[in-house]
């Protein structure tokens, strides 16, 4: 699976009819997609919405493979669903991310693939738990399972953020720096949550030298049954895919820049923690300076300042830091307090 780059697999969030599945995988297969996706049992958040049409859909799945010669997969999340698959000739098998949230379902797919050769693609769990997606693959590779994969869709996250999951790279990345073999996909579209961002995180994706995508795709996605938003048609997946810029042929090349892509990532990571903490220590600070003022006491407390400088050199010299270099951005820090600190004694 990992000769071509990107590697892509593309298909509708759900099978719906099999008109749907054959005019979107005739407009992929035309696109250069070799792969088709399609759900056959979706799992929703609410009863009420389209459940997936089921085993119907497998025969469709069945004439995309004969007439188009492509291979397709589907999301199993249990025995019966892989019995049915492997008695349909499903090629690839993928696991969606609410299914390697729980490993009792992980275990009972892992049993009943025993002795079986179909590839295994597991999505990240829906929270940021690297060991929930890693034991899922342990226990997978326990059973037997040799061809696996991983899929990157993002992670559930409270914060406000520009996308309906939150990437969180730094799990990615973690996870392709323990399993550097592992064919490693990213699925912008649960990523993104909308179409008009699939083609920026396909790139990054490219960018990080990460192996395939899984997008999905629609003849018609504004009338789709679920993820509407989010699909694009196989037209401008043909686009996508011919705009992205991939990695250069040059292999020393491009591990350098896939390397440098991890490394800047971290760094980023590390800045925002930087961030964090100046803005969670200033906030500390202003309200020394508010119980200052009501004890009347003077801001400058140099002896104070004096002793947290002795522990700063020494915590800096067992890190092995320029202690000179550390002292100058503490002070830098104690100024700024200090001014802040003033600033609230002079108000009212
Ligand atoms: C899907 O691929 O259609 C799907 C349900 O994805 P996820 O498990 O990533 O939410
Ligand atoms: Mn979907």
């Amino acid at each position: 699976m990992k000769d071509m780059k990107p590697y892509v697999i593309a298909g509708p969030c759900s099978a719906e009819t099999e008109e749907q599945v054959m005019t979107t995988a005739r407009g992929l297969k035309d696109a250069g997609v070799e792969v088709f996706r399609a759900g056959i049992w979706k799992p929703r958040t609410r009863p009420g919405c389209f459940e997936g049409i089921g085993v119907p859909g497998l025969p469709w799945l069945q004439r995309v493979q004969s007439e188009l010669g492509m291979k397709v997969c589907t999301e199993v999340a249990g025995a019966r669903h892989i019995e049915e698959c492997l008695a349909h000739g499903v090629d690839i098998l993928w696991i969606g991310a609410r299914t390697t949230a729980n490993p009792f379902l992980v275990q009972e797919i892992a049993d009943s693939l025993r002795g079986t050769d179909v590839p295994v693609l597991v999505k990240n769990p829906i929270s940021p738990d690297l060991g929930l997606w890693i034991g899922a693959l342990e226990r997978l590779a326990r059973a037997g399972v040799k061809n696996l994969g991983v899929i990157h869709r993002g992670f559930m996250s409270l914060d406000e953020h520009r996308y309906r999951n939150a990437p969180q790279w730094q799990i990615a990345i973690e996870m392709r720096t323990r399993y550097p073999a592992l064919p490693f996909y990213c699925d912008p579209s649960h990523m993104s949550g909308k179409a008009e961002y699939v083609p920026e995180i396909c790139q990054k994706a490219m960018n990080l030298g990460l192996d395939g995508l899984m997008i999905e795709s629609h003849c018609n996605p504004s009338c789709a049954l679920s993820d509407a938003s989010q699909q694009l048609t196989p037209a401008e997946v043909g686009r996508l895919l011919r705009s992205l810029q991939t990695r250069d042929s040059d292999t020393q090349d491009s591990l350098y820049r896939g390397t440098m892509e991890q490394l800047r990532e971290r760094i980023d990571g590390y800045d925002e923690q930087i961030l964090d903490a100046l803005a969670g220590r200033m906030e500390v600070s202003r309200q020394i300076g508010e119980i200052k003022k009501s004890n009347n006491v003077a801001i400058l407390q140099m002896q104070r300042w004096d002793e947290i400088l002795e522990g700063i050199r020494a915590e800096a010299d067992a890190r092995r830091l320029d202690s000179a270099f550390v002292l100058k951005v503490f002070n830098a820090i104690h100024d700024a307090s200090v001014q802040e600190q003033n600033k609230v004694i002079q108000e009212g």
